[in-house]
């Protein structure tokens, strides 16, 4: 048998959850183990601690780190050793553990130890007293700091001795498991906003689909490539997903030679989100998620979204609506999408956007004009004319 590592998981909001606490902890378990198909992941509850151990072989620390750092419903992890309960072997342990670590950053430091198994020859108190000793000696610029440690070094004595440490802690998304809100279907553009959208409502437990509304040839090949590659980078996250691309050339086409300019930009969202309630319906999604934000632009006034909004018979979740540019980009170079949204190839709402578009548009009267188009008949033929993307695990 291969031999293993161990990892210990602190759970965030999962703890609050009193009766639910075990079905969430279950999504989270499912989710992890998706990730990790190869490594035989296991876990184990033991003192409410949350651990988890996987086959130690070539590579699999970097693709446990990446997949427990996408993943919500975690807060943070961290490699943990499992030695056996002899104070040389915790030592050595302790070193191997914080070495690469306290070799670049000399910090302070402190020993929690804790005994469980009683036992063990030394208390609680001489366990830390023998390791920091030997962590004082091998790194001379570290020092002790009972009260406010830049390092706390965790040693557990149960079944064996477990060791870990703050300076080998990973953080995670936070918030809740995949899956356990349910399934929405986000609607991602090339840009910065939406796959933020996307990430956020992962991290509230949502599952997502994506749909992307493509126009080529006035949206180029590159700017679907884009989409696909902001997927593809936030498909951790969403712990995996359907890209649905919908061919929405003639559609569009339909509502700029039939409508006023100054309403193109309205009309076409509001196509938009009917195609996706009608693929939202065959994917078994009971929501949309938008990364709009509110002011943005003209399409994202309160006026214009109570209009887009009419358009769909299941809520829109616009978890950026509250967000400016900034917080949004921090949250995009975070994830690793900022660098592939600022890619300079545009989306249909850039190509076709209107010199003047109307920023508080009537709500009856942008309805009759939908009305007017007679769009129903292209509207279904894109809904079924979709590529299909499979990002699943
Ligand atoms: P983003 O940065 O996400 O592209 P944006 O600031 O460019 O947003 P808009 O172009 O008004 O704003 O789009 C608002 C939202 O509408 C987007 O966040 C996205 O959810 C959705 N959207 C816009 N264009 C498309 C598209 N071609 N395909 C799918 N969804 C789209
Ligand atoms: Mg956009």
């Amino acid at each position: 048998m291969a031999a293993r590592q161990l990892y210990l998981i602190r759970l965030g909001e999962i703890c609050l959850k009193g009766e639910n606490r075990s079905f969430f902890e279950k999504k989270l378990r499912t989710n992890i183990t998706y990730k990790l198909k190869g490594l035989h992941p296991a876990f184990r509850i033991q003192k409410g601690r949350f651990f988890l151990e996987v086959d130690d072989i070539e590579g699999s620390e970097a693709r446990t780190e990446a997949a427990l750092s996408t993943t919500s419903g975690l807060v943070a992890f961290s490699k943990t050793l499992k030695t056996e309960k002899d104070i040389e072997a915790i030592k050595e342990a302790v070193i191997a553990l914080t070495g690469p670590y306290f070799s670049k950053n000399p910090q302070s430091f402190k020993v929690n130890a804790r005994r469980s198994d009683k036992s063990f020859p030394l208390s609680s108190y001489e366990i830390s007293c023998e390791t920091g000793g030997i962590i004082l000696d091998t790194f001379p610029q570290c020092r002790v700091d009972v009260h406010t440690p830049e390092i706390s070094i965790y040693i557990e004595i149960r079944d064996k001795a477990y060791i870990y440490s703050s300076s080998n802690m990973i953080k995670g998304p936070g918030g809740l498991p995949v899956g356990i809100a349910g399934k929405g279907l986000l609607l991602l553009s090339g840009g910065i906003d939406s796959p933020v959208a996307g990430y956020r409502m992962a991290t509230r437990g949502l599952r997502q689909d994506a749909i992307y509304f493509h126009t080529y040839p006035y949206t180029s090949d590159e700017a679907l490539q884009k989409v696909k590659d902001l997927a593809r980078i936030i498909a951790p996250y969403l712990s995996g997903l359907t890209l649905y691309v919908v061919p929405f050339t003639k559609a569009q086409l339909h509502i700029n030679a039939n409508s006023d300019n100054s309403e193109h930009t309205l009309l076409m969202r509001y196509c938009m989100v009917k195609i996706a309630n009608m693929v939202a319906d065959t994917v078994h999604a009971k929501t949309l998620v938008t990364g709009e934000s509110l002011s943005q632009v003209a399409s994202q006034t309160l006026e214009s979204i109570t209009f887009t909004d009419s358009a769909s018979a299941i809520p829109v979740l616009r978890p950026l609506i509250g967000l400016d540019k900034e917080d949004i980009i921090t949250t995009a170079r975070e994830i690793g999408t900022f660098e592939t949204s600022i890619l300079p190839f545009e989306d249909c709402c850039t190509v076709f956007s209107p010199k003047h578009p109307k920023v508080r548009p009537d709500k009856q009267a942008m309805t009759d004009s939908y009305e007017s188009l007679k769009i129903e008949g292209l509207l279904e033929e894109a809904a079924k004319g979709c590529e299909v993307i499979d990002l699943r695990f």
